[in-house]
């Protein structure tokens, strides 16, 4: 099966789904954004890495940011911080410059690396729009934590890619039914960005906006 691209939903969203399937929802069904010192500073350091249109070569790798990429089987686009294209013998071509390349992504965190598999996921699933793309294998890609100014090297693994598959299938199942679902209390809820607007100590909250219009409809009656 292959999605259409209007059906596309954004591949950022995997690291929201990936957190709480809620927080996806409210994000990315219900508009619901808000920002906090870890999303503008996580911003501020994407914009870096997405210097678009830049374009450089070192050595035998050429280093692309901000690619736009995206995988009619999995329903997803989005863009790729950097992606370094490197020398190999059974590469694909690369208009105007010599010799075979595999494409590596490496994605870009503002922290340090999480116990959970969150960005991992995410680059996975720009690893997976690489090779529909390019008919190439992708192996492997990289999270750059700005924190501690290092680059974690990944396989991308049959698990992963599989963990991937699942997570974004339920995605379109939720977003075609238009779902938020409800609340589930976790740590994480401190950390989240949403949770003025989700309210989560309320514990069965469903939709933001079914929320908004009760209660406008009740002040209003
Ligand atoms: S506050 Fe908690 S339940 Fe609500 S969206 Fe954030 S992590 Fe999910």
């Amino acid at each position: 099966m292959e999605y259409r691209e209007e059906e596309y939903l954004m591949l950022s969203g995997i690291q929201h789904y990936a957190f709480c399937k809620r927080q996806w929802a409210l994000i990315h069904l219900e508009q619901q954004w808000q920002e906090n010192v870890h999303t503008v500073s996580g911003e501020l350091l994407h914009r870096k890495a997405h210097d678009k249109f830049s374009f450089e070569k070192r050595n035998d790798v050429l280093i692309t940011r901000g690619l736009p990429v995206h995988s009619r089987e999995l329903g997803i686009s989005g863009e790729c911080d950097v992606v370094e294209f490197c020398c190999v013998e059974d590469g694909i071509t690369i208009f105007g410059h010599k010799g075979n390349y595999r494409p590596f992504p490496i994605e870009y965190k503002k922290g340090k690396p999480k116990t959970s598999e969150i960005d991992i996921l995410q680059l996975a699933a720009q690893a997976l729009c690489l090779e529909e793309m390019f008919s190439i294998d992708v192996p492997s890609g990289a999270v750059y934590y700005g924190e501690i100014r290092k680059r974690e090297n990944i396989e991308i693994t049959a698990e992963l890619r599989e963990q991937v598959r699942k997570m974004l299938t339920e995605m379109h199942e939720l977003f075609q039914r238009g779902y938020t679902p409800r609340v589930k209390w976790s740590k994480a809820c401190n950390a989240c960005s949403l949770k003025d607007i989700c309210l989560p100590k309320l514990g069965k909250a469903g939709s933001v906006s079914h929320y908004i219009d009760t209660h406008i409809r009740e002040e209003t009656l």
